[in-house]
């Protein structure tokens, strides 16, 4: 799979920066608005905090953004005579669509074959997790991960696979309750090599 590398971009880390006061507050008050749009009353009882919670579960739920992956991957990278497959599959994964703002949520399954360095296996899901927490379409999304992995590893090789179910297709009766959308990148010996890839993809099969 092609996609722009400017889509890749890694913001500064941010994590550490305090929250604007103003910036959540305008947060909120928006909120509040679209209660408001929608029909409700923002000051009943259980709606009252409302936009306070969902101003902080969006901010999780695109903390992504906030996360610099260098830091993120912290050195975790190490010298090895290993030149095997290394798998990590069925990843959770959790993310929001950009044109609609529901979640699609599924798993996701990484291999990649070192060349020089391995990189902790508790690192993969971190990195999934930088892209998956922010506004994402998966296909975007799974190139960015098997890019990243091969900017920062710099491996022989990377397959991605994501099987994700988006709401917006679910609850919205655009589709069937159980379609599963699939996506995968293939780079440098998954893409050119078929045995490679059909390996890789036959561990993931074997759930
Ligand atoms: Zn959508």
């Amino acid at each position: 799979m092609k996609g722009d590398l400017e889509n890749t971009c890694v913001r500064e880390g941010r994590e550490d920066a305090p929250r604007s006061s103003a910036s959540d507050l305008s947060l909120e008050e928006n909120l509040r608005q679209i209660l408001v749009e929608l029909g409700e009353d923002p000051n009943r009882e259980a709606l009252v905090k409302t936009p306070r919670r969902v101003a902080k579960s969006l901010r999780f739920l695109t903390r992504g953004y906030r996360l610099d992956i260098d830091k993120v991957l912290n050195g975790a990278l190490f010298d090895v005579c290993y030149d095997e497959m290394v798998i990590v599959k069925d990843i959770e994964l959790f993310s929001l669509c950009e044109h609609h703002l529901l979640p699609f949520f599924g798993r996701c399954h990484v291999a990649y074959i070192p060349k020089r360095k391995v990189i902790g296996l508790s690192k993969i899901p971190r990195i999934v997790e930088v892209f998956a927490r922010r506004l994402q379409v998966q296909e975007r999304l799974t190139t960015q991960i098997a890019r990243t992995i091969m900017e920062k590893i710099d491996p022989l090789g990377v397959g991605v696979v994501i099987e994700a179910r988006h709401l917006c297709m679910i609850m919205r009766g655009v589709e069937k309750q159980n379609s599963v959308a699939v996506t995968s990148a293939m780079l440098g010996a998954f893409r050119d090599n078929p045995q490679t890839r059909e390996e890789f993809l036959t561990l993931v099969r074997g759930n």
